[in-house]
């Protein structure tokens, strides 16, 4: 199997066929004025894998969060990630990715929901600053999926707010019941499905889409363990993972984001 069909299949939306470029970006007055670097798509995704792995070994680093760096951040941020991801306590991505300050956009809410501002955030990294990777990032054990799954089974009302939630992880419900997983594994079937979803809906974005195609930007979905601190990454396989090298992807996107699975 072509190696991109592959990746879709599993969820690694928009790899842009070009992951590995490393393309000029505009800088603009809203991003602070450089683009970030020149971190390629597949750069950034290595730092945060390594990053993970320090953390679930216990031997963070801790970069980037002394007075220098505070300084040297100060009259501009170019991160080389977004990461967006739920408001859990146990899941901050500057300490599961070991990274600090002007490292990462970060962007939480419950169960990593998509609205408009939430999208307008998550746009703002790779548009206005030049950020090559959007993570989308579900975890086990979600507390917001919990709920809404128990709600949506039992028709639980959770009061105004918290059933927008609800409303919103509906369309992940919906497609973990269709595919006919267990009941002991409908909540972690939904969170993975909102991640692959949300991913989706990211790869379609249209300020995203020509990042996407040019190779500048890649969008990723990922999955965090709260039982090992480990970050899955969907569309990677073991060898990758294990390695914490990308194979470079080169070559056009065959299809539209829109066609993703
Ligand atoms: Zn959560």
């Amino acid at each position: 199997m072509e190696r991109r069909t592959l990746l879709r299949g599993l969820g690694l939306v928009a790899a842009g066929g070009a992951w590995g470029l490393a393309v000029p970006r505009t800088a603009t007055a809203a991003g602070g004025g450089t683009p970030s670097e020149s971190v390629t798509p597949d750069e950034a995704l290595e730092r945060l894998i390594a990053g993970n792995r320090r953390f679930v070994a216990g031997e963070l680093l801790h970069p980037h969060q002394d007075v220098e760096r505070r300084i040297e951040v100060a009259p501009s941020q170019h991160p080389f990630a977004s990461v967006f991801s739920c408001i859990d306590s146990r899941v901050p991505p500057e300490v599961v990715f070991d990274q600090g300050l002007g490292d990462l956009f970060v962007i939480r809410d419950a169960a990593q929901n998509l609205d408009a501002l939430i999208q307008g955030s998550v746009e703002y990294g790779p548009v206005e600053n030049g950020t090559p990777l959007v993570v989308v990032m579900g975890h086990q054990r979600c507390g917001a999926v919990i709920a809404a799954v128990e709600s949506l089974e039992h028709g639980v009302d959770l009061g105004p707010y918290l059933n927008e939630i609800v409303a919103a992880l509906k369309p992940a419900y919906d497609a973990a019941k269709a595919s006919g997983v267990p009941a002991e594994e409908l909540v972690d079937a939904t969170i993975r499905q909102q991640t692959a979803l949300t991913v989706q809906v990211l790869a379609a974005d249209p300020r995203l889409v020509p990042l996407v195609d040019a190779g500048a930007l890649a969008i990723q979905g990922a999955y965090y363990s709260l039982d090992t601190g480990e970050v899955s990454w969907s569309g990677l396989d073991d060898q990758a993972q294990a390695s914490g090298r990308l194979v470079s992807r080169r070559g056009r996107r065959e299809s539209q984001p829109s066609s993703v699975r």
